[in-house]
């Protein structure tokens, strides 16, 4: 829902505390290709998920251009802002923009989005954009995105792995046959709703069961609810879990 959440004047909603203030949850990975043609090298940025506040988060955080967008599912909260990757669909480097998401989400963005997918649409200015139906792990510029698969209450929800990290969110169930895609990871962000239990979402202590499995070196939380206040919470996780907050940068190896 966002934090402050619509209607709610509670303490975190109403708290000064930046990190209080959360856009719905996504993230961009970001990595420079060695090229001669200059000396920064080429700067490429995967997305995962373009949520409500997509044009928000990247106007503030600087996402100027996309190289390609992962879906995790198709929820509101992680879809919403499909529309938005127009402008920088208009200038990608390929024709079209590839955006990945398995069959069930595919589904649903094109019906939500039938006026940029359909094989009807006209409309001119529609999104360039090319949607594939996740088939295991996808190379974009030398980096390999390896789909997770997670339950989120029924629905099968796609977790990432790229790199020496992992991008688990929308999740209450960490399927024992995903753990071996998991393995080796240093850096992992988990969804940890709140202490207090939900049919969907992980809670905090469970998201502290499933860091200690995976043991990683570092694991951020994500998509925390106003249940959670930042600066009480996050000195009481176990060493090596942190809360993470809008526009936290967290350095991985790819
Ligand atoms: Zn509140
Ligand atoms: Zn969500």
């Amino acid at each position: 829902m966002g934090v402050p959440t619509l209607g709610c004047t509670c303490r975190v909603c109403t708290s000064s505390d930046p990190r209080d203030q959360r856009l719905r949850p996504s993230v961009a990975v970001e990595w420079h290709e060695v090229s001669e043609d200059s000396v920064d090298g080429v700067l490429h940025r995967v997305l995962i998920d373009t949520g409500p506040d997509f044009r928000q988060q990247a106007l503030r955080f600087g996402v100027h251009s996309v190289d390609a967008v992962f879906y995790t599912h198709a929820h509101a909260d992680h879809i919403l802002g499909l529309d938005d990757l127009r402008p920088l669909s208009f200038s990608h480097r390929e024709r079209k923009m590839p955006l990945y998401a398995n069959t069930q989400t595919a589904e649903v963005l094109e019906r939500v989005f039938a006026y940029t997918f359909s094989a009807d649409a006209t409309y001119p200015t529609r999104a360039r954009v090319a949607l594939h139906r996740l088939d295991g792990p996808v190379d974009v510029a030398g980096i390999t995105f390896t789909p997770v698969p997670l339950l989120h209450g029924r629905l099968e929800v796609t977790g990432y792995r790229f790199g020496n990290a992992a991008y688990l969110t929308d999740m209450n169930k960490l399927p024992d046959a995903s753990m071996p895609l998991l393995k080796g990871v240093d850096v992992v962000v988990l969804d940890a709703l709140r202490p207090q239990p939900h049919p969907t979402h992980a809670t905090i202590p469970e998201a502290i069961d499933w860091a200690q499995r995976i043991g990683a070196r570092e694991t951020w939380f994500t998509h925390m609810s106003h249940e959670v206040m930042h600066a009480e919470m996050d000195p009481q996780l176990p060493a090596g879990i942190r809360l993470a907050y809008d526009g936290l940068r967290v350095p991985v190896e790819l």
